[in-house]
């Protein structure tokens, strides 16, 4: 029973603390009793139950209690495991200069209650998002370059990373990246990760139980602080004002702080001047909507590893490339397609095809079809560049007019599976190849014109959102 306990304890700790942290530290350990409130140890070092007990007492009391056993204090005793025969005498000096050593706490309460706190704070990290397994392509390779420099944790860092974009382009799949990659290099770094809403629910707790002080001490002992998501705390007061005094505390003692959005923070409604001013001073990057190219290598590389569970799924030519044309909106509806593909071809032994694929996925398809109407692009355009709707069918050729209707063409070309006369007929009628001549002219002028891609790209991310 009590192997069972720490086996499951164990479980989560790896987690909580970070394979390299638990590997190194608490796998060494042995649980041997667990009497009257308090969990004894073996450990195969003093240094080992000392280093535990400064930094990792809490997540293993919190990890415990969370099983049940109501234990409030830990005991190490230092018994050299099976050390290999030169080893081990070194190892019995050092067990017999500590008898039954102890790291007890002189005052077990307060580190029960900051145990609590700090298991809860931390949300888990998904193991699969690593630096390794994120594709990069041109819309996310500033972002990715700049989370790799934070994840260094050298000198030349930024502070806050502000990462932004929409749902789904690998915001969180960074974070985590970031945190991993920078926990291994650092093992005995605190990183704290977790969304905006969790920040707000914790602070909410902590203030109606007082505990406030063990949550800013929570909040001020981390090296490296991600908040995951942080629009969500737009209008929130109170909780923005307690965001804001961490983050100040934080950067200002130098420690990094890495930031996700769904928005710039100038565009981000109900948030503070002053919070987006500090937002400001580190780096801002985004991830753009992603392109064909990073898409299929996405899928290729997301097929590699499902491969390597189904070694026997055959996938037909041309079908990564059809996903890849046909679901561009977010990564995750792309790999969940994909996911969905390889459990049918595993379970009906055949060969995925381009049929099987689009019989399979037909839901998917549609609404990644259904998604955008000519009607909600003819909207959006006619509202971003201040001109009425019935222009964009009407007749009048003047600029100021033409220019936002051709991009409204470009955009339904390119965001719809329309046909071109389609196209022109929900345009007043007009004559496919006048379309195909206003796709093609937005086409050439975006190439030049700075402003003009970002507009584009800022209508295509809202249409899309
Ligand atoms: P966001 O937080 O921006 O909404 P996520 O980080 O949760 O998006 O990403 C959604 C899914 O897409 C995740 O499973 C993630 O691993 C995957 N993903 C996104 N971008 C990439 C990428 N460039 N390479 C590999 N996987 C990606
Ligand atoms: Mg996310």
């Amino acid at each position: 029973m009590m192997d069972n306990i720490w086996g499951q304890a164990c479980a989560e700790l790896e987690k909580s603390v970070g394979p390299n942290n638990f590997n190194h530290w608490i796998k060494p350990l042995r649980l041997t009793a667990l009497k009257d409130g308090v969990a004894h140890f073996a450990s195969p070092t003093r240094f080992v139950s000392d280093w535990v007990y400064r930094h990792f007492a809490d997540d293993i009391l919190a990890q415990l209690n969370k099983l049940g056993p109501g234990i409030d204090r830990l005991r190490f005793e230092v018994i050299p495991q099976q050390a290999p025969a030169g080893a081990r005498s070194r190892a019995t000096v050092e067990a017999a200069q500590q008898p039954g050593a102890q790291a007890s706490s002189s005052d077990p309460a307060p580190v029960t209650a900051r145990a609590t706190r700090k298991a809860e704070l931390c949300a888990p990290l998904d193991p699969r998002f690593t630096f390794g397994n994120f594709v990069v392509g041109k819309p996310n390779e500033l972002a990715h370059a700049a989370a790799r420099r934070v994840a260094e944790g050298g000198p030349v860092g930024f502070n806050p990373l502000f990462l932004y974009g929409g749902v789904g382009l690998g915001k969180t799949h960074l974070m985590h990246a970031i945190a991993h990659d920078y926990q291994s290099r650092h093992p005995s770094a605190q990183v704290l990760y977790l969304s905006a809403e969790q920040f707000m629910y914790r602070f909410v707790q902590a203030l109606r139980e007082s505990t406030i002080m063990d949550f800013k001490g929570m909040f001020r002992n981390v090296n490296m602080l991600m908040v995951d998501d942080v629009q969500f705390i737009a209008g929130k007061d109170s909780t923005q004002e307690e965001f804001f005094h961490t983050f100040n505390a934080l950067v200002d003692q130098g420690k990094q702080i890495v930031i996700s959005a769904d928005r710039a923070p100038a565009e981000i409604k109900g948030l503070e001047e002053r919070i987006k001013s500090r937002l400001s001073c580190g780096l801002i990057v985004d991830l753009h909507p992603t392109t064909y190219e990073l898409r299929l290598g996405i899928l290729q590389s997301k097929t590699e590893t499902f491969r390597k569970q189904n070694p026997d799924v055959r996938i037909g030519d041309g079908v990564l490339e059809f996903l890849a044309h046909r679901i561009t909106t977010n990564v995750r509806v792309l790999e969940g397609a994909l996911q969905r593909l390889f459990a049918h071809a595993s379970l009906l032994r055949r060969e995925i095809t381009l049929e099987v694929a689009q019989e399979c996925l037909a839901d998917i398809l549609r609404t990644n079809d259904r998604k955008i109407s000519i009607d909600d692009i003819q909207r959006k355009v006619a509202e971003h560049y201040n001109i009425r709707l019935s222009d964009m069918i009407g007749p009048k050729r003047s600029r100021n007019v033409a220019r936002p209707r051709q991009i409204a063409m470009y955009l339904s070309k390119q965001l719809t599976s329309r046909s071109l006369p389609d196209i022109g007929r929900r345009f007043g009628g007009r004559d496919h190849t006048t379309i195909m001549h206003g796709v093609r002219k937005i086409e050439e002028l975006s190439a030049g014109d700075h402003g003009l891609a970002e507009d584009i790209g800022m209508l295509k991310r809202l249409l899309e959102a």
